[in-house]
Order: structure tokens, then C-alpha cells, then sequence
């Protein structure tokens, strides 16, 4: 593990009206990290995400290295949790990865032959240059999803925060999605959230447990007795009868390694 943190939240805590979301987070972000982020429903996954992205108001502290920061602000390729993309909008898969430079061109300036390259490049890393004419109301979930993510790590962030995105995506598309993250990894601090813990594990190299409060786990691997000291009930994975104990691919479920 890297020395020094790129994201430090301190005491955080978010509220919501009545709603206390979060409470108590203390929590380090590694320039070399995969962390995958499981809770319950309502544990405040999201909102944890939203705060470390500074899109939420919150109470304590949260700093961020020099590195992370591109201005005033810090540099944070995120894919939200549903797209709140207007598909009805006429406006083609290049034109939206290519919005994902904005914040570096500014709103005013238009975009020069170089940006055209660096989205064209992406666009064929990910398999995505057929479809770089089309409007992005006429794309499936998952294409939808690949455009969006290029979105985010187009500017080249140090840090991606990915919240459940493989949220109705069929099972090829996931794959893809893990192994396109496996390599982004190399290259920038990785923050994904899931349900899927069977699947996280085989990905992430840490687990961050979110349950009003959180607790970084450092092992992809985690227990049910763990889970239950960290007061983060999740349900177990389990395909047929067959019961997963420890969270992870369960070796001989035949689901687990397919
Ligand atoms: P998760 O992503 O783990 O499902 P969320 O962070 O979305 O959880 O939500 C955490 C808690 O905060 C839940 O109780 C949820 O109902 C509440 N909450 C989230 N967003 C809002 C909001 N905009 N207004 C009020 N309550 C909210
Ligand atoms: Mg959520």
C-alpha cells in the first residue's frame, strides 16, 4: 500500500431531514487501491460516494491529495448509480464521452482535433467505435453503460468511483466491465459498489463494509463473522442449494466459475 492517502474523510457524517445516512466515517483511499464498497440497501453506499465526489453536503472533514486535485477541485471520473441520461436526448456516443472532457476544456471553447483522437482512441479500447455515430437513445443497457464509463476515465481521473455498474447488464457485458477495470486499475485508484459479492471479491483487492458507518476490510476475501462484527448484514450469495459461507467464488459452485 502506497504512504499517503489521495481521499482522507475524517468524522463524516450525512444527513437527510431525519435521515442520518452516515455517521462516524473515517476512511483512507489508497492511489493503488480496488475497493469494492457492500452494504445493505440504504446502508448509504451511495451516499458515501456522493460525498467522497464533495456532490452532497457533509459534516467532519474530507482532503484530498495534491495529485487528486485539478484546480480548486478534485479530479473524480464517477459512473452513478442509475444514468440519469436523457436517452430521448439527440446526442451521439461521441458527443457524450466527449462531454467528459468539458471540465478540463472548459464549457465555452469547443473541442480541437486532439480530443477528437483521445475519444476515438477510447471509443476503440472499448470496443465502442461502431457505434460512435449512434444516438445514444438507440443503445442497449449495457452499450449505455460502456459510453458512460468512457465518460468518466476520458479526462484520465486518478481516482474512478463506480456506483453498482452492472446494474441491468447482462453477464457478458459484466465480464468485459471487470476486465476493462482490471487494466484501468493499473493506471488510476479504482471505487466500485455492488451487491454482488461473489463477484467483487474476484475483482477487488479491498472491501469497504457501509452500514450508517463503514469499516475498510483489507482482504477481498471476507467471512460471515466479520461481516456480522462490522453490523453489515448483507445476504450471502447462494445459485441452487448450494450455501456460500465465506463470500467469494465458492469453489465448488459451478456459477462461481463460469
Ligand atoms: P445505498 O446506496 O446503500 O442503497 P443510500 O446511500 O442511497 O443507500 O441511502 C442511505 C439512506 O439515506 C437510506 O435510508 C435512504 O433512504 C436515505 N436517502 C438517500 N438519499 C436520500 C435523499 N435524497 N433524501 C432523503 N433520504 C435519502
Ligand atoms: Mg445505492
Amino acid at each position: 500500500m502506497s504512504s499517503s492517502p489521495i481521499v482522507q474523510l475524517r468524522d463524516v457524517g450525512v444527513r437527510y431531514d431525519s435521515v442520518t445516512a452516515l455517521e462516524h466515517v473515517n476512511l483512507d483511499i489508497y492511489a493503488n487501491d480496488f475497493v469494492g464498497i457492500i452494504g445493505p440497501n440504504g446502508g448509504g453506499k451511495s451516499t458515501l460516494v456522493k460525498a467522497i465526489m464533495g456532490i452532497i453536503p457533509y459534516s467532519g472533514n474530507i482532503e484530498y491529495s495534491r495529485e487528486l486535485m485539478r484546480g480548486k477541485k478534485p479530479h473524480i471520473g464517477y459512473l452513478p448509480q442509475i444514468s440519469t441520461f436523457d436517452k430521448d436526448f439527440p446526442i451521439s456516443v461521441r458527443e457524450v464521452v466527449m462531454s467528459g472532457l468539458q471540465a478540463e476544456r472548459g464549457l465555452w471553447r469547443g473541442y480541437g482535433s486532439n480530443e477528437r483522437r483521445r475519444v476515438d482512441d477510447i471509443l476503440e479500447r472499448t470496443s465502442l467505435a461502431d457505434l460512435r455515430n449512434r444516438a445514444i437513445g438507440e443503445l442497449s443497457g449495457g452499450q449505455l453503460q460502456r459510453v458512460m464509463l468512457c465518460r468518466a476515465i476520458i479526462s484520465e481521473p486518478r481516482l474512478l468511483v463506480l456506483d453498482e455498474p452492472t446494474n441491468f447488464v447482462d453477464n457478458r457485458f459484466e465480464n468485459e466491465l471487470y476486465n476493462l477495470l482490471h487494466h484501468l486499475s493499473e493506471q488510476m485508484a479504482i471505487v466500485m459498489v455492488s451487491h454482488d459479492i461473489g463477484t467483487i471479491s474476484s475483482v477487488v483487492r479491498s472491501i469497504v463494509c457501509v452500514n450508517r458507518h463503514v469499516h475498510r476490510h483489507d482482504s477481498n476475501i471476507i467471512t460471515e463473522e466479520q461481516l456480522r462484527n462490522y453490523d453489515c448484514p448483507i445476504q450471502l450469495i447462494s445459485h441452487g442449494d448450494i450455501p456460500h459461507t465465506i463470500l467469494g467464488a465458492h469453489k465448488e459452485c459451478p456459477h462461481c466459475h463460469k
